[in-house]
C-alpha cells in the first residue's frame, strides 16, 4: 500500500527552484531512499513533506489526506516524524526532556510511557543517561536522542535527513541497524543520505535527485547495479 504520494511538486526559494516537479511514491512499512549530491533538493523534499517549506505547485498525499498547506504540527500529529540534519536537540535540557519534546502534542500518558520504553529498548544507553544534558553526549548518542524523540511522536512515517553525517564508521553501522529495525517494526522510512552505499543497501526503493529533478528511480538493488549510479554515486 502507498502511504505517501508526492505529485509533481515544485518548491522555490526566491529565485531558486530547488524542486522542479518531482514525484515519489512511498510504500508502507518499507525504506525508501533519496540520494544525490549537495544541493540536489533532498532536504527540501523532506521539509515539503513535513510542512516546513511551502509548495509552489503540486500535491502531497498522506494516506487519503492531502497534506500540502497543512501546518507542520498537524502533520506531526497525523504521524510524520522529521529528524532533521544536525539533530537539533536542546543542549541544556536532559536526555529525558529532549525525548519528551517529541510528545508535545500528545495527551495519552500510557502511550507516551510505552514509547519512552520503546526508545530505551532501541537505545539502552539513553536510559542510563536520561538525566544528563544533551550537550554532554557524543555525536552518536545525540543521534539516538533524535531518533527517540521521533518515536515519541508516535509516527507512522519517519523522515531521516543524513542520520550518518559526522559519525564514526562503527556508529554509522549502528544507525543503519536501527533504521532497519524501525522498518521491521512496521514503520515507514524515507532516508536522505549522501552515503549512497549505505542508503541503497538499506532501502527497498530509491530515487536519485539531481538539481531538483528525479533522474533515476527503481528498486534499490537494481540501482546498486546501474552503471551510471555506480560511477556517479558509489565510487565504483
Ligand atoms: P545537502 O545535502 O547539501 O543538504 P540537499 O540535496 O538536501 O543538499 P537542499 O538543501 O534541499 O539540497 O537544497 C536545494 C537547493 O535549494 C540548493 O540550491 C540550496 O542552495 C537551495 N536552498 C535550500 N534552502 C534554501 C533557503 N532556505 N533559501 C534559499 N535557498 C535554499
Amino acid at each position: 500500500m502507498i502511504l505517501l504520494s508526492i505529485k509533481n511538486i515544485v518548491v522555490r526559494y526566491g529565485g531558486v527552484e530547488a524542486l522542479k516537479g518531482i514525484s515519489l511514491e512511498i510504500e508502507e512499512g518499507s525504506i525508501t531512499t533519496l540520494i544525490g549530491s549537495n544541493g540536489a533538493g533532498k532536504s527540501t523534499c523532506l521539509k515539503a513533506v513535513s510542512g516546513i517549506t511551502p509548495l509552489s505547485s503540486g500535491e502531497i498525499w498522506f494516506k487519503d489526506k492531502r497534506i500540502d498547506g497543512v501546518k507542520p504540527e498537524k502533520i506531526v500529529k497525523m504521524g510524520v516524524a522529521h529528524i532533521p540534519e544536525g539533530r537539533r536537540l536542546f543542549p541544556h535540557m536532559s536526555v529525558y526532556d529532549n525525548l519528551m519534546t517529541g510528545a508535545f502534542l500528545r495527551r495519552d500518558k500510557p502511550g507516551i510511557n510505552r514509547d519512552i520504553e520503546k526508545a530505551y529498548s532501541h537505545f539502552p544507553i539513553l536510559r542510563k543517561r536520561k538525566r544528563q544534558y544533551a550537550q554532554s553526549l557524543s555525536g552518536g548518542e545525540q543521534q539516538m536522542v533524535a531518533f527517540g524523540r521521533g518515536l515519541l511522536s508516535n509516527p507512522k512515517l519517519f523522515l531521516f535527513d543524513e542520520p550518518s553525517l559526522g559519525l564514526a564508521p562503527i556508529l554509522v553501522n549502528e544507525v543503519a541497524d536501527h533504521i532497519k529495525r524501525l522498518a521491521d517494526e512496521g514503520y515507514t522510512v524515507i532516508l536522505v543520505e549522501q552515503n549512497a552505499n549505505l542508503a541503497l543497501s538499506l532501502a527497498k526503493r530509491a530515487y536519485v535527485l539531481e538539481l531538483g529533478k528525479v533522474t533515476v528511480e527503481g528498486d534499490a538493488r537494481e540501482l546498486q547495479n546501474n552503471e551510471y549510479v555506480r560511477k556517479a554515486y558509489l565510487g565504483i
